[in-house]
């Protein structure tokens, strides 16, 4: 038997009992007569003493050769610590210790295994497996767990099936760029790996399964915008015979029991909103309302004065900035700087500072009195002591900008807390979306996604204008779910691929086998995904997703520790008929 306990467990209850443990050596102290070593594992640290009248000499001596990370087994008496340490919970015990093995040797690791490391980011992947003793990266995996584990619990009680779909599938458009995999026993042909299983789970609803449930990687080849990566994992759900309402309950109900099982929240009815209203209020289809800074459109009283660049702008929206009338000058030419940056995109900031007496003070005092500076307090709810931010030009581009600042100034504020959590829906997305770069309407979501039958009239005449039946579940001004209703005959959704831009050759080519399938009885089906990762991340008060993956890729899709991607030689392109072309 390696351990009798584990580093966590014993307390003064065990004192005078023989035990056997077995760890790491996270730091060891020799003060020549006696030698002290903290053994950790995952479950805590115990001390170890080696003392020269009590503990035989030749484990005296291989206690002195302990360096930090060897493996070792130690036998000794649970024994009263006169100096207790009331930070750990086995502080007021240690181990007189009378025999010791070395059980593996360690280098002496790259960084410090502690909770603040010395690493950086790059060496600490590199050594991942060194990282992940680590109590911070610890502990967010094991928090993962508990996460998936009251996943599956919660689904699993409401009739949902997990199934597992495949991972070498067809290549099919699905918005993002497709990882392939060559076969070598079809030659020249591809795989792909799924960028979800998308219609995987519609074909297991016409099989009849009613309720599915799989927690399963995807793949996207896109550029890693920031803490993004090439395969993450989805909680990925669908039902038959449900409408949208169904869903957003049944989900609903699963993020309540998230917060409420692992942070302890209790959240009633979560707020829905439109995408529409989203966009007016926040300028962001994901809006993070743990604070208000919501937007004022203030065109009608900003405009038809003597000021051209108002005059010429298609939005003119402005944010009431808590608090913000008391920033220096300097404060605010830094904020203005701010959204001049390339990322942010705006051409400048007009502000006014509401003055605590009532009074106002603007960049614009030229064209704007008093009585009109009171309208635009009045529009963006800014009070005395207020400052309010005002971009403007396009309306989607100014939006974003005045969005990026929101969310800039809240965090300054410090207004998103992350032990507070704010859920919405967001429902009623436009079920097309136009690409200035291939000048054509692309699928918002996905193209399996069914417009809102009321809106079907417009496919033709106005197809920015047809909404969908697709949602998305917002935490903290993230997406972290998104689905939506599907389309379950054939004619639709080959009028949708047509939509598209796809031949009815290729519309067959990609999705026959779908439209197959609906052509046998496919019941009304809709579902959703959640971002696991990122869902993970948000509940442990994180931002970044990183620490929730066990083995992450770097932000060029790199796998640092086991370096890939990598070549192959050329027997293996042989094999698979491939020639590189670089
Ligand atoms: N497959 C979709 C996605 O990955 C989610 C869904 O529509 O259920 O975003």
């Amino acid at each position: 038997m390696y351990r009798t306990h584990s580093n966590g467990e014993l307390r003064l209850a065990n004192v005078g009992q023989e035990v056997t443990l077995a760890g790491w050596v996270q730091k060891s102290r020799d003060k020549g007569f006696m030698i002290w070593v903290d053994l950790r594992d995952r479950y805590g640290i115990t001390q170890l003493i080696f003392d020269e009248e009590r503990t035989p000499k030749e484990m005296v001596e291989k206690a002195k050769t302990l360096g930090r990370e060897f493996v070792i087994q130690v036998t000794g008496e649970v024994i009263e610590r006169v100096s207790k340490n009331a930070n750990i919970p086995t502080g007021e015990v240690e181990i007189l210790v009378k025999k010791l093995d070395i059980l593996n040797a360690s280098l002496t690791p790259p960084f410090t295994i502690e909770d603040d490391t010395d690493g950086g980011d790059e060496l600490r992947m590199k050594y991942r497996y060194l990282d992940i003793r680590r109590n911070p990266v610890k502990e967010s995996l094991i928090f993962r767990h508990k996460v998936a584990i009251e996943v599956r619990k919660y689904l699993s009680d409401k009739g949902f099936i997990e199934v597992e779909t495949p991972v070498l599938i067809k290549s099919t458009p699905e918005g993002a760029r497709d990882f392939v995999v060559p076969s070598r026993m079809n030659e020249g042909q591809f795989y792909a790996l799924p960028q979800s299983p998308q219609t995987f789970k519609q074909l297991l609803m016409v099989g009849g399964l009613d309720k599915y449930f799989q927690i399963v990687k995807c793949f996207r080849d896109e550029d890693l915008r920031a803490d993004r990566q090439p395969e993450f994992t989805q909680i990925d759900c669908e039902m038959a015979f449900v409408e949208q309402e169904d869903i957003l309950n049944a989900f609903e109900g699963l993020t309540r029991h998230l917060l409420s099982e692992v942070n302890g929240v209790e959240i009633s009815e979560f707020p829905r909103m439109t995408y529409a209203e989203a966009m007016k209020r926040y300028g962001n289809d994901k809006p993070d309302i743990r604070f208000g800074m919501e937007f004022g459109e203030l065109n009608t009283v900003a405009q038809h004065k003597e000021f051209g660049v108002f005059n010429n702008a298609e939005l003119v929206v402005g944010i009431a900035v808590p608090g913000g009338a008391s920033y220096t000058r300097k404060e605010i030419d830094k904020l203005v700087e701010w959204v001049k940056r390339p990322q942010v995109g705006a051409l400048g900031m007009v502000y006014v500072k509401c003055n605590e007496d009532g009074t106002f003070k603007s960049s614009v005092d030229k064209f704007y009195d008093q009585e009109d500076l009171a309208k635009w307090a009045e529009a963006t709810g800014a009070k005395p002591g207020d400052l309010i931010c005002v971009l403007s030009g396009v309306a989607d581009k100014v939006r974003a900008q005045l969005s990026a600042l929101r969310m800039e100034l809240a965090t300054r504020l410090g207004l998103r807390d992350p032990k507070v959590f704010a859920p919405l829906w967001v429902v009623d997305f436009p079920l097309l979306e136009w690409d200035e770069e291939t000048e054509r309407y692309h699928a918002m979501h996905h193209p399996f996604t069914s417009p809102k039958p009321e809106d079907m009239h417009l496919l033709d005449t106005d197809p920015g204008k047809v909404r969908a039946n697709a949602y998305d579940l917002v935490l903290n001004g993230n997406e972290i779910g998104g689905g939506s209703i599907r389309i379950h005959d054939k004619a639709t959704q080959a009028l949708m691929l047509s939509h598209l831009g796809f031949t009815p050759e290729q519309a067959k080519e990609q999705f026959g086998f779908l439209m197959n399938a609906f052509e046998y009885g496919a019941p009304p089906h809709g579902g959703l995904a959640f971002g696991l990762d990122r869902l993970v991340a948000i509940l442990g008060g994180q931002e970044t997703i990183r620490d929730f993956i066990a083995f992450p890729k770097n932000n060029s899709g790199r796998d640092v520790m086991i370096d890939a991607p990598s070549n192959i030689d050329d027997e293996q392109l042989k094999e698979l008929n491939l020639k590189l072309d670089l």
